[in-house]
């Protein structure tokens, strides 16, 4: 049995099926849980029971995410879909992803998921993911965790166009795709080759495998095993990456681009590494703090945040002290995008909070209420934005 949210890894990498996997449980994947579980609870507990359900460093996250869940949507709701007969059926009840109580976990054939949210209408579907973490998705159609969500939902409730989203909670941008029963004919081979890859891998001697690096690799349970990671964490040790970074720095040294491209790759990778690395070292921190240099330890620390001042209160005191321009001098009144839009959708009737978000920010810019600074930052960009093709 595999899981929908292993897809992308699996199509990407085929050969990470033939090595051996390991748990990859980490601090991520705890505040993903939490965030996961307080929206799954949101619905029929409200705010504050939902807050119960999660450990208390998330709460105020959590709190803060702008989630609107439709009248008659449904969160959380798993399904399978078997290979060989093309069925699809929800698996009612599953919960916390045991889809092993529920279908046979031994039978490869099988696929099961867990969409966020589902949202039936007349004649059409909806399917939400939430994500959080500020990193820029792209259109869900094209990813496929998502198109197998909306396959089953397509097949189950039996409705021909699926809208599928990208719910952005820190960003509220929303990617969004729609698709119909042609796309997800089309997507049901697509995952007959996957298994057809997988097959292939499976078949082919470790010494001739193909493993494709990228940010599918964050997610892969077989990162403990895989040759070109484990060989990149040795030429990181011995120095050797970096000596091969400086071959294309300082004077005289000859930038061969295909160099460069490599190298590029060798960062993203080694980035993952160092990253993962992190989670693990934090996720073994949070359980038992560890001596990670002789007299310095790594552990969990309880410390007071830095003191925040209510701004009307402060205004009140100092100006009755100090008078109204050290009041006004010491209190600045803060306005950010985020606040102004939930503040607004709360003061309005609900479907119009867009409306009305765009004409007030249109009324702050032309009073000159806005500024947006141009910055510079080394990035990467489509090639034919600076016209360099
Ligand atoms: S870590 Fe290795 S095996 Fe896993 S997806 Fe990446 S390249 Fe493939």
């Amino acid at each position: 049995m595999k899981t929908a949210s292993q897809l992308n890894r699996i199509k990407a990498c085929p050969a990470s099926e033939t090595l051996p996997h390991t748990d990859v449980s980490t601090v991520w994947a705890e505040r993903s849980n939490a965030i996961h579980t307080y929206l799954q609870h949101l619905d029929e507990l409200g705010q504050i029971g939902a807050l119960e359900k999660i450990p208390q460093q998330y709460r105020d996250e959590c709190r803060a995410l702008d989630v609107d869940i439709p009248l008659g949507a449904r969160t959380e709701v798993a399904y399978a879909y078997d290979l060989d007969t093309k069925e699809a059926w929800e698996l009612e009840g599953c919960k916390d992803r045991e889809y092993h109580k529920y279908v046979d976990a031994a039978n490869p054939n099988i696929i099961c998921g867990t969409l966020d949210l589902e949202h039936i209408t007349e004649d059409r579907a909806r399917v939400d993911d939430w994500k959080s973490g500020g990193k820029r998705y792209p259109k869900p159609h094209t990813q496929p965790a998502m198109m197998f969500y909306g396959m089953c939902v397509s097949k189950v409730r039996e409705r021909g166009v699926v809208d599928l989203q990208y719910r952005q909670l820190d960003t509220g941008i929303s990617p969004r795709s729609t698709v119909d029963t042609f796309d997800f004919v089309a997507f049901e081979g697509e995952l007959l080759r996957i298994r057809k890859a997988v097959g292939v891998a499976k078949r082919t001697p470790a010494a001739s495998q193909v493993y494709n690096q990228g940010e599918h690799c964050r997610y892969c349970p077989a990162q403990d095993s895989c040759p070109p990671r484990l060989r990149m964490m040795d030429r990181a040790h011995t120095g050797e990456l970096e000596r091969e970074v400086h071959l294309n720095w300082g004077a005289g040294a000859v930038r061969d681009p295909a160099h460069l491209q490599q190298m590029y790759a060798q960062y993203e990778a080694a980035k993952l590494m160092v990253s993962r690395m992190s989670d693990i070292l934090h996720a073994i921190a949070k359980e038992e703090a560890f001596e990670c240099k002789p007299g310095v330890m790594f552990g969990e620390v309880e410390k007071l945040g830095n003191e925040k001042l209510h701004g009307p209160i402060a205004h009140q005191v100092v100006e009755e002290i100090h008078g109204t321009d050290a009041a006004d001098a010491a209190c600045r009144r803060k306005c950010t995008k985020k606040d102004l839009e939930r503040a607004i959708k709360a003061a309005v009737p609900r479907g119009q909070g867009k409306k009305a978000i765009d004409a007030t920010l249109e009324a702050i810019r032309a009073r000159g209420g806005s500024e947006r600074k141009l910055t510079k930052k080394i990035t990467k960009y489509p090639k034919q934005l600076k016209g360099d093709s």
